[in-house]
């Protein structure tokens, strides 16, 4: 079966108790046990839960994993994940990586005597020379955030098999819809399913699917171990945004598409960062790699002024942190995801104070392209003292 018919028919969207349609809350921390010699399937709610379950076994399945586990965001799946490593080990993990995943491993994992090199992975060379003898794992974001650098996840995955050490993928700007790491050779895939897989800005939640049932029953320990996992009604939502995952991805990445391509034709974009486009340096790759280019987009507006000036004049996406929703959000990388970075070190990754990612929504295409045309070339209407009439819409 293809991908948009198993989002909604995986053998877990029908509660195996009641024939649901939905999978029920099971609102439920703790079991009745008939016989203490048996115990059953579900002891206590910390380890296995009904409805927690249905969303594991759905992001295995849509994964092509052999297991996958529900976290309570996006950082407690990784963090989980990271728990794997014991003192002395070293990983080696892309440089343009989600703030908050480089917080864990620059203040919290070297206490623990767990050490990262942060490398380039888009050149394999960095890769292979930054691998030590006590390296575990490579850690991988691609397209990368927000400049969308692209990985090689085939080559990245060989290497780390000839060495016989883990490739970790987070997935979370691709969803499985368009990119499913395991396939190419990864081990684990992460998500903070907060952004496209649940999808409507209503719940903070991390997925994680594994390849290997060993790895598989390690996370499993830590899971029930830490206690890291994502409550009932969030299990709930996030499997009701997942639903509607493929036709949200197609509508939202055609509009990506047409976005960037138009912003590119305004004198005031300096510079447009998006895989779809022909001339991006990841384009090929990502197109070899994937089943599509996504529903985000970075462009440079120069300076932060112009952002002040653009921000302060959409009016139909929300600025905001966050991506992979409904409705379109814009971010300003420099003030937002990246703020706790030096400025020479965010100016070096592209991350420059004119920088504005946009995740597109689902809004009619037409509108966004107007409200995003009317606010960028404000000034120049100003200028002109012309009546305004779209020009890329
Ligand atoms: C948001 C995000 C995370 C963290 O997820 P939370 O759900 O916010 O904890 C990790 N990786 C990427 C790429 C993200 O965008």
């Amino acid at each position: 079966m293809n991908f948009g018919t198993r989002l909604l028919h995986n053998g877990n969207e029908i509660d195996p108790y009641t024939g649901a349609a939905s999978i029920p809350l099971y609102q439920a921390s703790t079991y009745h046990q008939p016989d203490i010699d048996h115990p059953g399937a579900y002891d206590y709610a910390r380890s296995g839960n009904p409805t927690r379950q249905a969303l594991e076994r759905t992001i295995a399945e849509l994964e092509g994993g052999s297991r996958g586990f529900a976290f309570a965001s996006g950082m407690a799946a990784i963090s989980t994940v990271f728990f794997l490593f014991s003192q002395g080990d070293h990983l080696v993990v892309s440089n343009d990586l989600y703030g908050g995943t480089f917080r864990v491993l620059s203040d919290v994992l070297p206490r623990l005597g767990i050490r990262a090199s942060f490398v380039d992975t888009t050149d394999p060379d960095q890769v292979e020379a930054a691998i030590r003898p006590e390296t575990r794992a490579i850690y991988i974001e691609t397209p990368s955030n927000p400049t969308l650098k692209v990985t090689d996840l085939k080559r990245a995955a060989q290497l780390a098999k000839e060495r016989e050490i883990l490739t970790i993928v987070d997935n979370t700007f691709m969803t499985p819809c368009l990119q499913r790491p395991l396939e190419l050779g990864a081990d684990i895939v992460v998500h903070s399913a907060t952004k496209f897989i649940a999808g409507h800005s209503d719940v903070v939640s991390g997925l994680v699917a594994v390849k290997d049932p060993e790895v598989g029953e390690r996370l499993f320990h830590l899971q029930n171990a830490l206690g890291s996992i994502l409550g009932v009604q969030d299990s709930w939502l996030t499997m009701r945004g997942l639903k509607t995952l493929k036709t949200r991805m197609e509508v939202s990445t055609a509009s990506a598409h047409r976005i960037a391509r138009e912003l590119r034709r305004l004198p005031e974009v300096r510079r447009v960062f998006y895989t779809g486009l022909e001339d991006h340096p990841g384009h090929r790759l990502q197109a070899s790699q994937s089943d599509g280019h996504g529903a985000v987009l970075s462009f440079d507006l120069g300076d932060k002024e112009r952002v002040r000036e653009v921000l302060s004049a959409v009016k139909i996406p929300i600025v905001a942190v966050s991506l992979g929703a409904v409705e379109s959000i814009l971010s300003y990388p420099a003030r937002m995801s990246h703020a706790a970075m030096p400025p020479e070190e965010r100016t070096r990754r592209g991350v420059t104070d004119g920088l504005l990612r946009l995740s597109v929504g689902l809004e009619d295409p037409d509108d966004l392209l107007e409200d995003l045309d009317r606010a960028i070339r404000g000034r120049r209407i100003a200028a002109a003292g012309v009546e305004w009439r779209a020009s890329i819409v």
